[in-house]
């Protein structure tokens, strides 16, 4: 029962809180059915009704209101990135160009998520973000497996679940613009109603994330086969953790102590690339990940449960990584304009925070 609410809500998203609008207006109809017939009643109970009434307007209303969602990652098109449009293309038998968007961020992850616009009449607008320290780190066979992957999330219809479970909770905020848990009654119980339901809500969608995953790594494995598909889990777990170690790590602890903005992320990656995929020692860290504990909060599976979903018990012999994907499939100068660019953006930032921690 909660899996087919859960479903709903990803199905329809915002509009998920139509039924407990249409619900209030049956209220409101069977009261002002009752009005004639038991008078004193329906005058007693008139604070209640209207309330919920006007509780559901609010919910209408704000349906209408949501903001949209702007990003701001950069967009790479097809001369910046032709490598990776080519390989998106190759991987996704259902590719329309006009109705894709290839994005890069500072993650060292990929992601992708779709929209419909004007409920889905004009077929769906998928974007995919690649981080960059992802495209320096691994190689173009891995990134492959990456991308497979993310296809088989969008082809599996596993896409825009987090995006509209978000538009659903905000959607169901909006009660609050008629209903103010601080000054009103109602408020604090439809506050204190919706708290429970988002609990339950959101642990139901982290376990349904976690089913996606392993279909979707079962759907890669389809595409470019299960070796490859173990190898670039394999890199992601070992390179991310040598990534945490070696880079982003220490630069938090100098960012503790520091009057200037330090030597900013991607140019670090670039220069510890070698150590960063060193062979010993990411090897340790697949090792040690294989082992860790699960966060039960998360919203993948287990490394080890991952591997074995693919058929391995074990972390099984990698080849060595070739050149950086971002060498190979973008534009010349991509690589350097796109690491100068989010330095650029971070040590602004970065500068900020120096100063305002003093
Ligand atoms: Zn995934």
């Amino acid at each position: 029962m909660k899996r087919l609410v859960l479903k709903i809500i990803l199905c329809l998203g915002r509009y998920a809180v139509l039924p407990a609008v249409a619900l209030a207006c049956v209220i409101m109809a069977i009261w002002l059915m009752a009005m004639d017939r038991y008078t004193i009643t329906a005058l007693v109970t008139a604070p209640v009704v209207f309330s919920i009434f006007l509780g559901a307007l609010a919910l209408a209303i704000g349906l209408l209101l949501l903001p949209s969602r702007k990003h701001g990652n950069f967009e790479a098109n097809e001369e910046i990135a032709p490598g990776l449009w080519a390989m998106w293309k190759e991987l996704d038998r259902s590719f329309v160009r006009s109705r894709r968007t290839l994005l890069i961020n500072t993650d060292f992850n990929a992601s992708i998520g779709e929209v419909s616009r004007y409920a889905g009449l004009f077929g769906q607008h998928v974007t995919m973000t690649v981080g960059l320290p992802m495209l320096i780190v691994l190689d173009e066979r891995a990134v492959r497996a990456v991308v497979a992957h993310e296809v088989a999330h969008a082809r599996l219809r596993h896409t825009s679940g987090s995006i509209r479970l978000a538009d659903f909770i905000a959607a169901s905020e909006n009660v609050f613009l008629y209903a103010n848990p601080e000054w009103t009654i109602t408020g604090r119980v439809i506050r204190a109603l919706l708290h429970s339901m988002l609990e339950w809500l959101e642990k139901e969608y982290r376990a349904l994330s976690r089913e996606n995953e392993l279909h979707a790594d079962l759907g890669a494995a389809e595409q470019v086969g299960r070796a490859e598909t173990a190898r670039a889990l394999v890199l992601v777990e070992a390179c991310g953790t040598r990534l945490t170690d070696l880079v982003f790590a220490p630069l938090e602890k100098e960012m503790l102590g520091a009057i200037h903005a330090p030597r900013p992320p991607i140019e670090r990656i670039v220069k510890q690339l070698a150590d960063i995929r060193a062979p010993g020692p990411m090897i340790a860290a697949a090792a040690a990940g294989l082992s860790r504990e699960h966060d039960p909060d998360s919203t993948h599976p287990p490394f080890s449960k991952r591997l074995a979903n693919l058929g391995y018990a074990d972390i099984p012999e990698i080849d060595e990584v070739g050149i950086s994907t971002i060498e190979q499939l973008f534009s010349r100068d991509a690589a350097t304009d796109l690491a100068a660019r989010f330095d650029r953006e971070w040590r602004k930032k970065a500068q900020d925070w120096v100063t305002i921690g003093r």
